[in-house]
């Protein structure tokens, strides 16, 4: 298929990029020969995460996590857990299932959301919109609830994205930011209070849906958001926010209190 670029010299940059990434595979290569030789029989990582795709978001790099077979990583916009089935269900993605099921030591899921996530302030504005087009004051979720009963509605009425990206959206929906939009939309809060807000009841979201779709035996189930913009302190911090749906500040602090190093936050106490 020939391209038709809108900019060739963009074009070219990209493709200069492209070796860039190239030469530097050359350096791993060498760097990784002898120890990639020790992990060729299988894997069997402790730790599986969830991050969003957001290119601001280096997984690995946010805990300098760069041994081989340590981490099985899960990249989706908006951090989710859950996908569509073939049946058309909503079940936890494969992605997440595979370590906890495949392995027969303990393991730990950490979900991690980020301060200033697009996918979330899409979700957001969606909701947003479909509050304005149907002039009502009505929660999101009883709007939804009305329409699915009526058969009608369509979520894609209410975003401009393509048929992929609407229905990550709808998936962040389907595992309750709706309901978490309505307990923040009496308070006190700007937008991006408000979205950030949302992306902490995101992860808790993600957390609950795993401890009640997935129910792993020995795997514990974290939930943090990785502060982009320093709204919880240091931009850049990992802050944990959720520990096996458990989100009470002063329990965590006391179950982790020989865990120094774990930083414990969330914004919907420090208000
Ligand atoms: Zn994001």
């Amino acid at each position: 298929m020939t391209k038709s670029y809108s900019n060739i010299d963009d074009a070219e940059k990209l493709f200069e990029f492209f070796n860039q990434l190239y030469k530097n595979n050359d350096k791993h290569v060498e760097k990784l020969s002898k120890e990639l030789e020790n992990h060729l029989d299988g894997q069997d990582p402790e730790l599986t995460t969830v991050t969003c795709c957001d290119s601001r978001v280096l997984q690995g790099d946010i805990w300098e996590n760069h041994g081989i077979g340590r981490e099985f990583a899960h990249e989706v916009i908006g951090n989710h857990v859950n996908t569509v089935s073939l049946n058309g269900e909503i079940v936890t993605s494969g992605s997440i299932d595979y370590i906890p099921e495949h392995s027969d030591t303990p393991t730990g899921i950490v979900i991690i959301g980020h301060t200033g996530c697009g996918a979330v302030t899409a979700t957001y504005k969606t909701m947003n919109k479909i509050l304005e087009d149907e002039n009502s004051v009505q929660a999101p979720t009883d709007i939804l609830t009305r329409h699915e009963e009526q058969g009608e509605f369509s979520i894609e009425d209410y975003t401009s994205e393509t048929e992929g990206i609407t229905t990550d959206i709808y998936l962040l929906l389907e595992s309750g930011i709706d309901t978490a939009y309505e307990e923040i939309m009496g308070e006190d809060l700007t937008e991006q209070e408000e979205i950030n807000r949302l992306v902490e009841y995101n992860v808790d979201n993600q957390v609950k849906f795993l401890l009640e779709n997935s129910p792993y035996s020995d795997t514990d189930v974290l939930g943090a958001v990785y502060d982009m913009d320093g709204t919880y302190g240091d931009p850049g911090r990992l802050y944990l926010t959720n520990l096996n749906a458990e989100t009470d500040i002063r329990k965590l602090k006391e179950q982790l209190s020989r865990y120094q190093d774990i930083e414990i936050s969330r914004q919907d106490s420090s208000m």
